[in-house]
């Protein structure tokens, strides 16, 4: 099982970063063991000082398939859920200056939680699906997945160009504006609409 990521799909974030707007979308991978599970808790990291948190729409592939057509890729997937992508903002912004890949900044033990998921028919369309973050109370990301640069589909039918999906494979689609950094005692809380589908204890 492999987990996707898009970056920059979001324009607001893209320029809150001083990113540019990407044409085609922007992704790097993660392994299995950047996820966590079941609300557990993600330790702060010794080799970052700044690590962001970055609320996500995650969807679960539940076919396998290689150079999907847009048009077909609704059949890819049933479920969506939320996940956070911990970044190491300092140990990004290093590598991106040398020009190097993400992994080290993004893809690190427990930089993927990932929540509950819900069903597709639980939404009259997958072009509007809200979904927040809370920190310690407060809302400080709130999202719409009609706001992507690049739609679940899209996403799915360029993907595959590049790698087979297969059955269990995750793709993170990208964070909306808001995103910041954690310290150790917070807490934070990803929903959807507002169903509560993650919680995660920084130690
Ligand atoms: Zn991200």
């Amino acid at each position: 099982m492999k987990i996707i990521a898009i970056g920059r799909n979001y324009i607001d974030h893209a320029k809150e970063l001083n990113n540019p707007v990407p044409s085609e979308p922007v992704f790097f991978l993660m392994p299995e063991t950047a996820l966590i599970r079941k609300n557990q808790a993600f330790f702060y990291p010794d080799f970052s000082k700044d690590i962001h948190y970055e609320v996500e729409l995650v969807i679960k592939i539940n076919k396998l398939g290689k150079n999907i057509a847009e048009k077909f890729a609704h059949r890819y997937y049933d479920e969506v859920g939320v996940g956070i992508d911990f970044t190491a903002r300092d140990v990004q912004t290093e590598l991106k200056k040398k020009g190097l890949p993400w992994e080290k900044a993004k893809a690190f033990d427990g930089a993927a939680p990932l929540g509950t998921f819900l069903n597709k028919s639980e939404f009259t369309s997958t072009n509007n699906i809200k979904f927040s973050l809370e920190k310690n109370g407060e809302t400080v990301q709130l999202g719409n997945s009609k706001d992507m640069i690049f739609s679940f589909d899209a996403i799915i039918a360029y993907v595959s160009k590049y790698f087979t999906l297969k059955i269990g494979d995750l793709i993170y689609t990208g964070t909306p504006a808001g995103v910041g950094p954690v310290v150790i005692g917070d807490k934070l809380k990803a929903k959807i609409g507002d169903k509560e589908l993650l919680e995660v204890q920084i130690k």
